[in-house]
């Protein structure tokens, strides 16, 4: 399969690209980056968050870039199709809501303010913090890595809330929409509930799944470790 094409001299080896991709396809040696390998899944999120330029695909297509997250707003139009597919309507144990723009931000600072009251002592939560505190709304939100836009499922069954999350994806996946799921969103609303479920006015169940849109994200094992208390709370 061919590979990425990198411009050595646009690259400044700020390793973004690395962090960003889900495989370790990356790696920065002397300030450059290159690949490691051939497990690269044309995801594209690295070309997409490059802020040089410095990556393309071997075999750059139009066809490609569709799948490609660059900080838009998912279309409501495109979100109600992504939300009709998940059961929202159909299925009476589904209940999802899409929060972003201020909503959102307030919500993740009301989550923050759980988290640090809480002993989780998650180092993303001092990351948000500092952030915050610098109102550089250049760089973006910690926590939500590029994303603007949160999709929760809400159910009284785990079984259909798992089933619209896989419908979610493949939908999803097939109309360019990609993201993470939150581990550090989902563990505030499991130490507060009360205090996060009045930003869902109307929900049916509890909450399963905070799922971010946007660039994929690989685990980082040392920012999970604190949250290994949550561990069991998606079985
Ligand atoms: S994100 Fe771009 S500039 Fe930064 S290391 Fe990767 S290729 Fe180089
Ligand atoms: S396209 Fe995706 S899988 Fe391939 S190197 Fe870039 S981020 Fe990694």
């Amino acid at each position: 399969m061919p590979g990425l094409k990198i411009d050595a001299d646009k690259c400044i080896g700020c390793g973004k690209c690395v962090r960003i991709c889900p495989v370790n396809n990356l790696a920065v040696e002397n300030k450059k980056v290159r690949e490691t390998g051939k497990d690269c899944i044309r995801c594209g999120h690295c070309v997409s968050s490059c802020p040089k330029g410095a990556l393309q695909f071997a075999d750059e297509d139009d066809a490609f870039k569709k799948g490609w997250f660059d900080g838009r707003l998912v279309s409501d139009s495109d979100l109600n199709e992504i939300l009709s597919s998940m059961g929202m309507g159909t299925d009476p144990d589904i209940w999802i809501k899409v929060l972003q723009g201020a909503e959102l931000d307030e919500y993740i600072e009301s989550s923050m303010d759980i988290l640090k009251k809480s002993s989780s002592g998650i180092p993303l939560v001092k990351e948000w913090e500092e952030w915050n505190e610098r109102h550089d709304f250049l760089e973006p939100n910690p926590v939500l890595w590029e994303g603007k836009q949160v999709l929760f499922i809400f159910s009284d069954s785990p079984e259909h809330a798992f089933s619209a999350s896989n419908k979610m994806v493949v939908k999803g996946f097939g109309m360019g929409v990609r993201g993470f799921h939150s581990n550090i969103l989902m563990a505030a609303y499991h130490e507060d509930p009360g205090r996060l479920e009045s930003f869902f006015p109307g929900f049916k169940g509890k909450m399963y799944m905070a799922f971010v849109i946007g660039h994929g994200r690989r685990l980082i094992e040392p920012l999970f470790k604190p949250l290994e208390k949550f561990k069991g709370l998606f079985r």
